[in-house]
This record gives structure tokens, C-alpha cells and sequence, in this order.
């Protein structure tokens, strides 16, 4: 991509009205808009990192076996009132109603639609187990939205169920989705932590929430400092640090989340009260069971920039940069050579499969170099006429303490490792 047939949508000054790092940061970049309060638009560098997220989780999803499918975001009333969430759920749940008077939500979750779609489909204990998955926009008009689309009212959500006869499968897969969020998480470079969690508006008895630690993080986690133990602090009850840890080993420490995920063991539920049923074995007409797996796809990406950044701007990890390399050409107009050099280099980069940032522009060095940390490109090669003398670019990663002379014609195998 060229810079300048790019949206570049940097800003110089802090945004006023951002309160944490990584709403900051993704104004700063240019990666994302607001439109009204927890409503943005992602501009074309954000929604290139927010694509890779979702495909990581696309990738391990469709490993694990589950299926994709996508699901309307608008959903009936009576589906709510069948599962009796109409009444319960309060006023973060968006209604309208249609032309002819139905009454509709915005689908906040998905529990009554996937059920509605099993007790339809499924016949036959030999169809299951099934867990079906969407990477779909949610809304939850949110009391409090903040933190730009860490708490956004419209967000990017991937959301799986799973159907079953027995409680042992139904382990079975929700052990699963928490290797699955695991892998995930790891590729993504994170550091976080499975914890046990409230079940909340969703219902069930099991679940566990997985938390990026962030000093911003809105939930507290309460963990054993040595132990395996580590609950939510919602549910873990009034502890602070130093009691004594629940599994008997060592003591609490409390530490801050973000919350990215969350797995449910549902129970019977949402098939009960919608008359989800097969046929057993036996022949006998047996209810589901079900659990439901949630990730955060946007908040990801903030969640990713609050654990990795510096007073520079934002340092993308490799899998999921909006562009791995930073071209940038040092006075090129004044140079013929230069030019043809830094096409050059440009086409041999693309063809290489790399996503590289040209910036063809004509604007200073110190402009250029400033951009591409605070966009957070891991690659930065400088090209210029006396390094072309030498047949030389430097090299800079974004963490690295200086920079690096690489023979031109080594330099993409130097980047691809
Ligand atoms: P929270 O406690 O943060 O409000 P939740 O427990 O209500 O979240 P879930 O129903 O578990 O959310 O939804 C699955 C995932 O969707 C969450 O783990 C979180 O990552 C993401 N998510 C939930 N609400 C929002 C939101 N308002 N903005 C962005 N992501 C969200
Ligand atoms: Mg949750």
C-alpha cells in the first residue's frame, strides 16, 4: 500500500475525552472513528488488524472442529419470550419494533436463534455433538460505553454453541474451547488468565472467563500466587490480598482484566424452555444440553495495545500488524535512483506476500519515522541514496535500540527469517 493512496488519519494531539492507552492510541493511528458514544467506524488501518484477529479466531475455531454459520442480528420477540429473557433481560437489550407492529431485538447474544435453529434441524442423537459458530456485529446499549470500543454498545463478537445428549461431552467440548481460547490468546501474544466466573444474563452453572491482564482492566481477578487457583472477584466474594487461597495453597493476589472471553456450561436451559429434544438411542426423546463460548473480536484489539505499546504509539505483534513493513524512502523526489531503488524494493516486498507501507510521500524523515511507530509496524526499512551507494537499507525493529545496515538483496530474507 502507498501512503499516499492510503486513508493516513494520524492524529498529533491527544484526544481530550480518551481516557485509557489503547483508545488513545487507535485515535492516534488512525484505526478507528466515533460516530456516537460506543458507535465507531474502523478506518482502513484498523480494520486491517481487526481482520487478522478474527481470522486467528476463524483459524482455531474451524481446527477445533466447530462450524461457521451466521445468524441475523435482528431477532424476534417471541424466540426471548419462549427462553423468558424478554421480561429478564433489563434495558441494555435494544428493542424496536417492525412496520407491522412485531416486536424485535438487536441480538445482544445468541442463545434463542441457535436454539430455535437446533430444535428445527437436529433429529437424531447421531447428529450431535454439534457446535456451531458466527464472527457477528452484537448490541448492548451499555450503560456506561468507554474506553472506545473496549466497551463499545456495537461490537464485533465470535460466538459458538454447543448441543449434546450427555454431560460428558458436553465437558468434552467445553474442554475444548478452553484449549481453543488458549491457543488463540497465545497467538495472538498475550498474557492472560483463565479465571472462574459469574454466569450472569446468560444462565448455567460452569463457566470461566479469560482476562488480558491491564492495570485498565475494569474487573478484578483474585489468583492463588503459586496455586492454580484464580476466580473472578465476583465470584471468589470479599477477599483482598493476602487471604488465604480457596485450594489451600498459598495466598491471593489480585491482579486486573480486561475480559475476552467467557465459556458457559448452559445445562438444559435454553433447550427446555424452547423444547430442544432428540431422539436417544433408545428411541427416547431426550432435552439438549448446551454451552455457549464467547470472544471479544474488537475488544481484542484494544485489549492487545494496552499490553503493548510505549511513548511512541502502538507495537503490533507480527500475526496480527496492519502492515509488517515500513518503506520509507528518505527524500526521494530528489532523487531519480532512489525512486526506482524504493520502487523496486517495494514490488519485490509485495511480491513476497509481506503487507509493506510505502510512504511515498514528500514529507520529512522525522514525520515518517513517527508515523510508522505510532501506527506500531514491527519492520521499519530506510532507504536512501548513501546507503544505495553501499547497495544498503537500514533496518530498525520496532523494539530494536538501533538500527542495522542489510545488503538490498538480502533484506527480505532477513525479514522473513
Ligand atoms: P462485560 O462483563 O465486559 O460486560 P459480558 O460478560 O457481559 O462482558 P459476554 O456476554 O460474556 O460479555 O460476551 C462475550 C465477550 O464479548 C466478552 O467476554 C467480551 O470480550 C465481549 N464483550 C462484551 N460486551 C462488550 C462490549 N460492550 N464491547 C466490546 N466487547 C464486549
Ligand atoms: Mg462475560
Amino acid at each position: 500500500m502507498r501512503i499516499s493512496r492510503f486513508l493516513l488519519a494520524t492524529l498529533k494531539e491527544n484526544p481530550a475525552d480518551a481516557e485509557v492507552i489503547s483508545h488513545q492510541l487507535m485515535l492516534r493511528a488512525g484505526m478507528i472513528r466515533r460516530l456516537a458514544a460506543g458507535l465507531y467506524t474502523w478506518l482502513p488501518l484498523g480494520l486491517r488488524v481487526l481482520r487478522k484477529v478474527e481470522n486467528i479466531v476463524r483459524d482455531e475455531m474451524n481446527k477445533s472442529g466447530a462450524q461457521e454459520i451466521l445468524m441475523p442480528a435482528v431477532q424476534p420477540a417471541e424466540l426471548w419470550q419462549q427462553s423468558g429473557r424478554w421480561d429478564q433481560y433489563g434495558p441494555e437489550l435494544l428493542r424496536f419494533k417492525d412496520r407491522h407492529d412485531r416486536e424485535f431485538c438487536y441480538g445482544p447474544t445468541h442463545e434463542e436463534i441457535i436454539t430455535n435453529l437446533i430444535r428445527n434441524e437436529i433429529r437424531s442423537y447421531k447428529q450431535l455433538p454439534v457446535n456451531l459458530y458466527q464472527i457477528q456485529t452484537k448490541f448492548r446499549d451499555e450503560i456506561r460505553p468507554r474506553f472506545g470500543i473496549m466497551r463499545g454498545r456495537e461490537f464485533l463478537m465470535k460466538d459458538s454453541y454447543s448441543f449434546h445428549l450427555e454431560q460428558s461431552s458436553l465437558d468434552e467440548t467445553y474442554e475444548l474451547m478452553y484449549e481453543t481460547y488458549t491457543k488463540i490468546f497465545n497467538r495472538l501474544g498475550l498474557k492472560f488468565r483463565a479465571v472462574l466466573a459469574d454466569n450472569g444474563n446468560i444462565g448455567g452453572s460452569r463457566s470461566h472467563e479469560f482476562h488480558v491482564l491491564a492495570e485498565s482492566g475494569e474487573d478484578a481477578i483474585a489468583y492463588s500466587t503459586t496455586g492454580d487457583y484464580a476466580a473472578n472477584v465476583e465470584v471468589a466474594g470479599d477477599v483482598k490480598v493476602g487471604d488465604p487461597s480457596p485450594d489451600g495453597k498459598s495466598v491471593l493476589d489480585i491482579a486486573r482484566g480486561i475480559e475476552v472471553g467467557h465459556i458457559f456450561q448452559l445445562g438444559d436451559k435454553y433447550a427446555k424452555a424452547m423444547g430442544a429434544s432428540v431422539l436417544d438411542e433408545a428411541g427416547k426423546s431426550t432435552t439438549l444440553i448446551m454451552g455457549c463460548y464467547g470472544i471479544g473480536v474488537s475488544r481484542l484489539v484494544a485489549a492487545t495495545i494496552e499490553q503493548n505499546h510505549d511513548k511512541n504509539g502502538i507495537i503490533w505483534p507480527e500475526a496480527i500488524a496492519p502492515f509488517s513493513v515500513a518503506l520509507l524512502p528518505m527524500n526521494m523526489h530528489k532523487s531519480q535512483r532512489l525512486r526506482d531503488a524504493a520502487e523496486d524494493l517495494y514490488n519485490k516486498l509485495q511480491a513476497a506476500g509481506i503487507d509493506v507501507l510505502f510512504d511515498d510521500r514528500k514529507e520529512r524523515p522525522g514525520v515518517m519515522f513517527a508515523n510508522a511507530e505510532l501506527m506500531g509496524i514491527p519492520h521499519r526499512i530506510v532507504i536512501g541514496d548513501r546507503g544505495l551507494d553501499k547497495s544498503e537499507v537500514e533496518y530498525k525493529g520496532r523494539l530494536d535500540e538501533k538500527s542495522q545496515n542489510i545488503p538490498i538483496d538480502k533484506i527480505i530474507e532477513f525479514i522473513v527469517g
